[in-house]
């Protein structure tokens, strides 16, 4: 296997999760990157780990059941699966999860049975969620190349060469390269985006601007107290991680009502293996009140999506990544979030995470009088473009430029 990976198994454990001696860690992968898997284990038992949980995973069987396990299953679910998540939380553990898969793979599926699940698990795991949602406990999400994956995003070349081309993209965006020490490559990439975080939170902007050439024209408030997030994070512990593995942005929580006007997506968002190439929500008073999409089957979906529970029409998250951004410069879709989010500017609808002062501890009525959104959802879609300008407002009413032309103005 090619030694790099050695080396990526070593950054997810001492950047990304950094699981502490003493502390359970919980990982989840797909039961055909095993070898992978066993690095990570050998990694985590020698940093100190009391010990591995392995959930394995497997996008076949999982299609399988969605395709033909008996239609009432979606409307229950286990309740020891739930425990299991609730009990780790709580324990401390840290949860990290490998990716990787076929973004055709669910093709096919009945999306509302989805759906349907995840409307009876995701408050089942309310807690779990909460925890991490919060930054209560240390998670880390990262990919590994995966060969129909590769086909997907290198169409006309071999299936071989393919998966190198992946490879190397997923490499590069985790600054790993043969000779290089990728634990200090993240160490100074976390601090510039800490810099600049902080840099945007001192302006305590009280709305954002959007506007661009494809129609674009978009007021979002945030929240008062509200402060950016964006590199490494620390858990209640102190613990510092990375959740994302690439990381770009810089994000925070919209204000929940204060959301209007028009935004245009400028990437394809894949959802229950389909591809929505471009879409248009209209906000009014923060909620989604007008879906506009090319094919009518791509409105229902999106329809569906926003209309799983109460809040997942209101956004959750405001996140800003420069059109010139390594992983933008790339100028490769990778039909996933995890890397397609770090090539643009974005939004998401569904829950927000809780970044405003003292937002971890708060109730979940405290933090929606705060303005922060709640869902059992939350999906990023791509707004970022050259052409994107972002005007801030501050308290005292001063117009600050943000971004000018889809890049940082400052
Ligand atoms: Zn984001
Ligand atoms: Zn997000």
């Amino acid at each position: 296997m090619d030694p790099r990976f050695e080396k990526y198994a070593k950054l997810l454990i001492s950047v990304g999760i950094n699981v502490q001696p003493g502390q359970t860690l919980v990982i989840r992968c797909p039961v055909d990157k095993a070898p992978f898997a066993r690095m990570l284990v050998s990694e985590a038992y020698r940093a100190g780990a009391r010990e591995v949980v392995m959930r394995w995973g497997d996008q076949f069987i999982s299609r399988e059941t969605y395709l033909h396990a008996a239609d009432e299953i979606f409307d229950t679910y286990r309740p020891w699966d739930a425990d299991m998540l609730n009990t780790l939380a709580r324990e401390g553990a840290a949860f990290l999860s490998v990716i990787g898969s076929d973004p055709d793979g669910m093709n096919g599926v009945d999306h509302t049975r989805m759906v349907r699940s995840s409307r009876v698990f995701g408050p089942a795991v309310a807690e779990y969620r909460e925890m991490q949602m919060s930054d209560k406990i240390q998670w880390c999400i990262a990919a590994l190349p995966e060969e129909k994956w590769a086909q997907k995003m290198y169409p006309g070349v071999s299936g071989g060469e393919a998966m190198e081309k992946l490879t190397e993209a997923i490499f590069s965006t985790m600054h790993i390269t043969a000779d290089n020490d990728p634990v200090a490559a993240w160490r100074a990439h976390n601090d510039a985006l800490n810099t600049r975080k902080k840099r945007l939170t001192e302006y305590r902007f009280r709305s954002l601007h959007y506007t661009n050439s494809l129609g674009t024209d978009l007021v979002i408030e945030l929240p008062q107290g509200h402060y950016w997030e964006g590199g490494n994070s620390r858990s209640a512990k102190g613990v510092a991680f990375n959740a994302n593995m690439p990381t770009e942005e810089i994000f925070t929580a919209p204000k929940r009502d204060g959301v209007n006007g028009r935004v245009v997506s400028t990437k394809p968002f894949v959802i229950g293996g389909e591809i929505i190439p471009t879409f248009a929500f209209t906000f009014e008073q923060g909620k989604i009140v007008k879906v506009e999409t090319a094919d009518p089957k791509h409105r229902k979906m999106l329809e569906d999506e926003i209309g799983v529970d109460e809040g997942a029409c209101y956004l959750g998250e405001v996140a800003l990544v420069p059109y010139d951004s390594p992983i933008s410069n790339m100028d490769t879709l990778f039909y996933d979030t995890l890397f397609d989010e770090n090539a643009s500017c974005h939004l998401a609808f569904g829950a927000s995470y809780p970044t405003v002062e003292g937002g971890a501890d708060m109730t979940e009525a405290e933090r929606l009088a705060a303005g922060l959104n709640q869902s059992i959802t939350h999906e990023d879609f791509m707004v970022g473009s050259a052409d994107l300008n972002i005007t801030g407002l501050t308290p005292d009413g001063r117009e600050i430029p943000v971004f000018v032309n889809g890049n940082f103005a400052f």
